[in-house]
């Protein structure tokens, strides 16, 4: 029966694919792909495992099913820059926690720093700044930059932040899941003894960490932040922030997604919300499907989300196979739905405040966009809900960039006056 209900699920998306191709106008596919590649497209938040950029996952051969990024893929997609992610889940509060994650920390930007000064170097260069992504475009090469999310990264060592620069950081989330010492979480880790609230808000700590992070020229991210954290982050910042990877409320209440409230302070920030394709946070996900993830988690032996962010390579691959086979039968959210959010977004403060980030490796991927080669999709998406080319090469990666360009010059303005 399961299998019956999968072959059917197989066919009804073959043929809901080819229906929507069908109805796709020739002129509109011809002016998308026309501006597609003459932008530049930037995706904020793309995660990388452990073993990135080594013999088994070298980002050179195209797509395995348990990856949604590789380089042949990029190209094909026309993705021009993404921020690869410095990810450390959330651990004890302790030397050895703290130590665990810098190390895990390390692993990865050394992983990155080997795919864009080794491996692929010919085709990606590491970005430091917005001209850089200018002129990678230019040259017709694609590039990374570095982000990190969550804090828990520095433990409680501000000095670290000016080492991360250095290493080629360049947006800082401040939380994951569960909270730390620079603040609060959106979604407290009950196995870690969160309460509902710890800090209220950014902690001493926290303050001290983004006014580094003004200084130093790294954007403050308040995604996984509380609301508190996010709005103190957000008002007290001197630079813009980004919300690197988030949708909104007004959509879909999850306490993942910005309220209003937030996007009002965005805006008077001159921040952007990257608008994230997470199915889980872009809609309702129904209880059948629910329940069909957790037994499939159950039987990996996955006890609870965080168990999600220290799986091994092959209980990763099985687990990417097993969510693959339940979307079969349970679709995920389309492309309609995240320009839902964008649409919202633009709407309540304005199209200079919205980018795109897909988290692909982290959980992203939705129907239409499931990986770096579906890209196009996006700005086709975009075109046929009636934006300019001036407004889709904002919300694809202008916005971003004008952030990184004013985060850098406040930092020029603090360094030059402390000369
Ligand atoms: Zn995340």
């Amino acid at each position: 029966m399961i299998n019956m209900c999968r072959i059917l699920g197989v066919v009804l998306s073959l043929l809901f694919a080819y229906d929507v191709m069908a109805q796709k106008n020739p002129t509109v596919i011809n002016k998308a792909r026309k501006i597609h590649n003459s932008i530049i497209t930037l995706d904020t938040h793309i995660d990388i495992p452990y073993d990135f950029a080594t013999s088994s996952y070298n980002t050179i051969t195209k797509i395995k099913p348990a990856h949604q990024f590789d380089i042949p893929s990029m190209i094909l997609g026309n993705l021009d820059s993404i921020f690869l992610v410095v990810f450390v889940s959330q651990g004890p509060r302790t030397q050895t926690g703290y130590a665990k994650a810098l190390s895990d920390g390390l692993i990865k930007f050394r992983a990155i720093h080997r795919l864009t000064t080794a491996i692929q170097k010919k085709n990606i260069v590491l970005a430091l700044s917005a001209e850089q992504v200018r002129n990678a475009h230019k040259d017709g090469k694609k590039s990374a930059l570095i982000g990190i999310e969550n804090g828990y990264i520095i433990g409680t060592d501000l000095s670290l932040i000016n080492k991360f620069y250095k290493l080629g950081a360049r947006y800082f989330g401040f939380l994951h899941f569960g909270h730390n010492d620079l603040g609060d979480s959106s979604v407290p880790n009950i196995q870690l003894g969160d309460a509902q609230e710890e800090h209220f808000g950014l902690s001493q700590l926290g303050k001290e960490v983004l006014r580094t992070l003004n200084n130093h020229g790294i954007i403050p991210d308040i995604s996984h932040s509380s609301k508190k954290t996010a709005l103190d982050i957000v008002n007290l910042s001197r630079s813009p922030v980004i919300a690197s990877h988030s949708n909104v409320q007004g959509i879909y209440n999850h306490p993942r997604n910005l309220s209003d409230e937030e996007l009002f302070a965005i805006k008077k920030n001159n921040g952007v919300v990257q608008v994230v394709a997470y199915d889980a946070y872009l809609k309702n996900i129904p209880e059948e499907k629910k329940m069909a993830i957790a037994i499939m988690q159950k039987s990996l032996g996955i006890g609870n989300y965080q168990d999600l962010y220290d799986l091994g390579q092959d209980t990763l691959k099985e687990y990417q196979l097993g969510m693959a086979n339940i979307n079969q039968n349970f679709p995920s959210a389309d492309l309609s739905v995240l320009l839902d959010h964008i649409d919202y977004i633009v709407e309540k403060i304005g199209v200079d405040h919205v980018g795109i980030s897909s988290d692909f490796n982290g959980g992203g991927g939705i129907k239409g966009w499931e990986n770096v080669a579906d890209t196009f999709n996006v700005t086709l998406e975009l075109l046929e809900r009636g934006y300019s080319e001036n407004e889709i090469e904002k919300i694809w990666g202008e916005n971003t960039l004008r952030v990184m360009e004013e985060v850098n010059r406040i930092s020029l303005m603090h360094k030059r006056q402390k000369r």
